[in-house]
Parts: structure tokens; sequence; C-alpha cells
């Protein structure tokens, strides 16, 4: 039985997997703790998994699972943590922004009895724009989530056997990875440590696909944006209500003046406006059912270290 399981999901990071793999080595070695690494390449198209292969042939503490093609990083972590057997799983991203030398102090923690030890990353060193709107996006998470989730507090953590059954026991599809941690409760402790700058290569994470991720996070946890949508709908509607009495009175008591052209366009569109985002918010949840109903994989897998070395055994 191993102690300890590192998963790394890694997408197109040729360039630091074996500056990643070395600094692995160098934190865990004088712990004398006996671990494996569980690489999961994301369908990279850099030579990742040619650099995997030849980890995983040189050192069978290497292990390694390919996708056929790009899947996003939840379901690569997905993929490491039923790979894993350690006692305890860590999660790290492979661009050395997530420093193993803070590892031995988790499995520190982790024997004082924590089943969930996250490094909370400060946000020195974050362009002004991202930091910013990250902490809105943090409040606003907090303020509708039934889950609580850290600002800060990113996928590299800790966690016990146990709670990474729980992990896995969850069957959606649709995986927002810091609300399940979250979810699955046991007790968690923290600690903080300073943002580092990624080694090499370029961040996945631009724009859009941060946008797509925040709107995943706050959709995936409850209703309550329904119940929002119904609320600005409510007051609205009792708004236009005051209104209309208004104009009525005015009209009985002075008489129709005005053609009105102005307030009933600007109603029609205040009202559409409405009404195309509820629209929005409903079609996004009946997505969401639609996509949990089809019950498809999370991935698919092109290789795996097994694989190889059936290879390796054939020739081919
Ligand atoms: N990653 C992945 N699949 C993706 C995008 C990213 O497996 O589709 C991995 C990536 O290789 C890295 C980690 O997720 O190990 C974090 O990605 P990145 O450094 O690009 O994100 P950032 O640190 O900028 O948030
Ligand atoms: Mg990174």
């Amino acid at each position: 039985m191993v102690e300890i399981s590192i998963v790394v999901p890694c997408f197109n990071e040729s360039e630091v997997i074996d500056a990643f793999h070395t600094a692995v080595l160098a934190a865990l070695g004088p712990t004398g703790a006996s671990f494996e690494i569980c690489y999961v390449d994301d369908g990279s198209g850099d030579g990742t998994v040619e650099r995997l292969r030849e980890l995983a042939r040189a050192d069978s503490r290497v292990r390694y699972t390919s996708f056929s093609r790009n899947f996003g990083k939840e379901s690569a972590m997905l993929a490491g943590m039923r790979m894993s057997r350690g006692d305890a799983v860590v999660l790290m991203d492979a661009d050395l922004q997530h420093p193993p030398e803070l590892v031995p102090r988790m499995l520190e923690l982790h024997q004082h009895g924590y089943d969930q030890v996250v490094a909370q990353r400060d946000r020195s060193g974050e362009g002004a724009v991202r930091s910013a709107f990250s902490r809105a996006y943090y409040r606003l998470v907090r303020r509708f989530m039934e889950v609580e989730i850290a600002d800060g507090a990113g996928d590299f953590r800790l966690l016990s056997r146990r709670a990474v059954d729980a992990i896995l026991s969850l069957p959606e599809s649709n995986r927002f990875s810091k609300g399940l941690f979250s979810w699955i409760g046991f007790d968690t402790v923290s600690f903080r440590y300073e943002n580092v700058e990624r080694a090499a290569g370029a961040s996945k994470w631009g724009g859009r696909r941060l946008l797509n991720y925040g709107i995943d996070g706050l959709l995936s946890f409850n209703s309550r944006p329904l119940r929002l949508a119904i609320h600005t709908g409510l007051w609205l509607f009792v708004s236009a209500l005051l209104y209309a009495l208004w104009i009525v009175a005015n009209a009985l008591l002075n008489g129709v003046d005005t053609p009105g052209y102005a307030t009933l366009i600007a109603a029609i569109v205040g009202l559409s406006g409405v009404q195309l985002a509820t629209l929005g918010v409903i079609g996004e949840y009946v997505g969401r059912i639609y996509h949990e109903a089809k019950r498809r994989p999370h991935y698919v897998v092109r290789e795996t270290d097994r694989s190889a070395a059936v290879d390796a055994r054939t020739g081919r």
C-alpha cells in the first residue's frame, strides 16, 4: 500500500513536466514516505504523453493515463483520483505553481487527523484586474452557494482516502471540484502560501474559459439563480402595476396628454431583458439536466502506463 498519491493533471506541459517531476522527488524523498505519482495527460498535443511514457519507464512509482482529447482539468483530476491507490491523495498543478515543498507540511497536518488539508494561495503577483474580479466572484459565490468556498483555495490540497472515496461517489457529470470538496465535509485545515508564477508555458485559462468556469460554479450547486429570477420578476410586476395605477389616476385627474411612446418602449425593452435573462437561467438548468441525463463518461482514455507495458511486451 502506498502512503501518498500525487495526482497531476497535465495539458500541454511538456516544457515543465521534467522540472516538476524532479521537484516532487526532491520534496518527497526526505520524508521517507512511500508514494506514487499519477499523471493525467488531458489530451495534450505537445508531446507531454511521450515525456510521461519515459518517466513511467524509468520509475515504477510513476503512473499515467492519457485522454483521447482535451476533456478539461476537472475530468483529469477525476481520472487521477480514480487511479490513485494511496492513503492520502495530493492534487497538484504541473506548472510548479503548487510548490512541492509544501507537501511534507500537508502530510504532517494529515497525520494530526485532518481529512482535507488545503494550501491557500494569496493573490500576490497576480494582475490587479484578474484579482479584483476573483474577489468579487467569491463574494458572489458566498452569497449564493450553500457550500463555503474560500478565496484563493484552489485545487492544491491533500485528501484522505475516505475523502477521495466520498468525492468519487458523487456521480454528476458537471463537476465543480471546489464545491464538491466543500460539500463532502470532513475536518479541514488550511494554510497560506505565497503565490508563485508558472515555471514555463502559458496558462490555459483565458477570459472566456474563466467566465464559463465561474458560471458553472454558481449554477452547479444550487437553484438560487432561479429563485432570483422569480424575485426580480415579481418586483418588476409590482412596480409596473403601481406605475400603471399612477398613469390611470393621472389620466383621470389631468386628462390624457402625452401618447406615452417613450415609457412604452422603456417598459417593453426592460421587461424583455428580464424575460430573456430568466429564460437563459432556466435554459441553463434544463441544459444541465439534459447533460446529466445522457450519463456519458467524463473522459475517454487513449492509453495508460499499463497499456504501454503491453506495447513493450508485444514490441508494438
Ligand atoms: N489543465 C488540464 N486541462 C485543461 C487545462 C489545464 O489538465 O484543460 C491543467 C494544467 O496542465 C495545469 C493545471 O491544470 O497542471 C492548471 O492549469 P493552468 O496552470 O493553465 O491554470 P492557472 O494556474 O493559470 O489557473
Ligand atoms: Mg498554473
